[in-house]
């Protein structure tokens, strides 16, 4: 099949479909050149039709939720991007609320609320979509999202599956997920008071706009941290690196584990600063810190 078909056959399933889309539109570091197309499904079933007609051709695709812990190449990609944007639905039933992959997580922390829930408190704030979510395995102050996951389901390039965490090795921020496309997450929660609820989640918040450059461009921590006590936003701190330049990107002023593009920043400036952050960390305390930002090229 050639492109134009395949992309035609996508849009007649109800998908939006922007060949060659900048990706730096859709990453809140405001980086990244053009995918092949960016696919915007309209629904499950969108999305599912759209998957199998890509299994079915020689094209390789991503998946991405709201591009907030992505780092892509300004060369762009030769693949397309299916983005999950439009997976918004929810249902809840007593404790359990179950959600389409691409609803934001600052939704699911307002409907846990709304319906006098708590479980998500300290996730409050965390930008991105409930699958990347899993994906990611994302937290904040002790909680990660395995923490109230209940099952996930998968398309895992033939058929739905559904699987519990436990099979999906959740660690710190990082799962099995793999090549698999995340559709629908449930997540067992605890009936509490609404207005204790909101007061954690407010308090959450508070901490993390005191704390981290919400307001900037990025795209979250920059590294993992290599072994549990070792933090990196104060480690960088003390070698004198908050402000630490190269090029338009920078480490953050406000918060050292975070990289923030200034307005100009690229790709390759992101690069040539992590590799050197790397270099300093490595000789300084011996250790390979990973990079917890995804990147795509
Ligand atoms: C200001 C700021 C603060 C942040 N604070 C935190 C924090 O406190 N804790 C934390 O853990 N993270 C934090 N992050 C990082 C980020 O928000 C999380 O990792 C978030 O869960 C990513 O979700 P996303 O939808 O944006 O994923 P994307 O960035 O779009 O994708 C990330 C990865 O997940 C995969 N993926 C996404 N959706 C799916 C799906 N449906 N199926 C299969 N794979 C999928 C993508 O392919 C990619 O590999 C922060 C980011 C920013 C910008």
């Amino acid at each position: 099949m050639i492109v134009l078909d395949i992309l035609e056959k996508i849009y007649l399933t109800g998908s939006e479909v922007l060949p060659k889309e900048p990706l730096s539109r859709h990453t809140s570091i405001a980086v990244g050149g053009p995918a092949k197309a960016l696919i915007i499904p309209n629904g499950i079933k969108s999305l599912l039709i759209t998957l199998k007609l890509l299994e079915a051709s020689d094209e390789s695709y991503r998946i991405m939720g709201m591009g907030t812990n992505l780092l892509v190449s300004d060369r762009g990609l030769n693949d397309f991007v299916v983005k999950m944007e439009r997976l918004g639905g929810y249902e809840v039933t007593g404790e359990i609320l179950i959600a389409e992959s691409g609803i934001s997580l600052k939704r699911l922390c307002e409907i846990a609320l709304e319906r006098g829930l708590s479980g998500l408190e300290e996730l409050y704030g965390i930008p991105g979509s409930a699958g990347g979510a899993v994906y990611m395995n994302a937290g904040a102050y002790g909680k990660e999202i395995k923490d109230v996951l209940e099952w996930v389901e998968l398309f895992n390039g033939e058929e739905m599956e559904r699987l519990s965490p436990g099979d999906l090795n959740l660690g710190y921020r990082s799962s099995d997920v793999g090549r698999r496309v995340i559709t629908k997450v449930a997540l067992r929660l605890k009936r509490d008071d609404p207005e204790r609820v909101e007061k954690r989640m407010r308090e959450f918040l508070r901490k993390r706009l005191e704390k981290q450059p919400v307001f900037d461009r990025s795209a979250g921590s920059l590294f993992k941290r290599p072994k549990p006590n070792f933090y990196i936003g104060s480690t960088l701190e003390a070698l004198g690196l908050k402000g630490y330049k190269v090029g338009g990107m920078k480490i953050s002023e406000k918060h050292a584990g975070f990289l923030v593009n200034e307005g100009d920043g690229s790709f390759q400036d992101a690069m040539k600063l992590v590799e050197n952050v790397r270099k300093i960390i490595l000789k300084e305390f011996g250790e390979n810190l990973e990079m917890e930002v995804v990147v795509w090229k």
